[in-house]
């Protein structure tokens, strides 16, 4: 096992991984096929039966966590490069996450300065910052609180997601970000990989503080786009060959 995580790690080509992607999504529905077809037998005790389901219910439960770290908010191919309010947008995954964090007595908090805008496509945004916020929520089974905030640093936009959650050691840090690293029972690894790939294409950096048993905090860097003080008609114009 460790020396398949070793190779998985080693993925490099965006085409590898939509394989392992298509891989992770298309076992445990192969799973799920098969437990349906046991449940034509007939003489099937009850506990068989229950069994059966709860196995196949788990299988599609990874299915479908694979394609909300990863496709969520995929839009093939058309790239679709913007002037983006960071205020606006942040406030749209505070929305989108809501109801996932009411569900885990998580109570989301914000803390937005205004006009700071960035250049770069807003559903890329959008899962990037959702996969961190999740993983921020997750830190904290027994519920609590989470932080967002942004602030304009220099040059840069730095929104920061801060969890009163268990933390990472120093071995969880050195992995974090590489394809199917996690800890979890029914994690995807999935999440934070896609957070690294797309700031990377953003010329962001990321910069993860955490201390076991205190929580996390996880800072995106994202250069603030030029002369957008206000997305104008004129600034959209320049954007059309785009910047990324
Ligand atoms: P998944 O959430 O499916 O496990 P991710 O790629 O999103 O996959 O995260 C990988 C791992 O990184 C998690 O399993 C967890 O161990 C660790 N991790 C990420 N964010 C946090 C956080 N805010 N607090 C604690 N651990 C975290
Ligand atoms: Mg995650």
């Amino acid at each position: 096992l460790a020396n398949e995580l070793r190779k998985l790690e080693k993925l490099r080509t965006v085409s590898e991984l939509a394989a392992s992607i298509s891989h992770e999504v298309r076992n445990p529905l192969t799973v799920t096929k098969g437990f349906l077809q046991l449940l034509r037998e007939p003489d099937l005790t009850d506990q068989d039966k229950l069994n059966y389901i709860n196995t196949a219910m788990d299988a599609l439960g990874k299915a479908e966590s694979t394609i909300t770290d990863y496709l969520t908010f995929a839009k093939p191919s058309l790239e679709n490069i913007k002037i983006l309010d960071l205020h606006k947008e942040l406030l749209y995954v505070e929305n989108f996450i809501d109801p996932y964090a009411a569900m885990n007595n998580v109570q989301i908090q914000v803390r937005l300065e205004e006009d700071i805008y960035i250049a770069g496509e807003d559903q890329k945004l959008h899962q990037c910052l959702i996969n961190v916020v999740k993983n921020g929520i997750e830190s904290m089974p027994q519920g609590g609180r989470l932080l967002i905030e942004l602030r304009r640093i220099a040059d840069n936009a730095m929104i920061t997601v801060t969890d009163t959650g268990i933390g990472m050691n120093e071995e969880q840090l050195e992995r974090l970000g590489s394809p199917f690293f996690t800890t979890k029972d029914i994690g995807t690894g999935l999440g934070t990989m896609v957070t690294y790939s797309i700031v990377k294409t953003m010329r962001g950096e990321i910069i993860v503080k955490s201390e076991i048993g205190k929580g996390t905090s996880f800072s995106i860097l994202l250069p603030i786009a030029e002369n957008s003080l206000s997305p104008t008609e004129d600034n959209l114009g320049n954007l059309s060959t785009p910047p990324l």
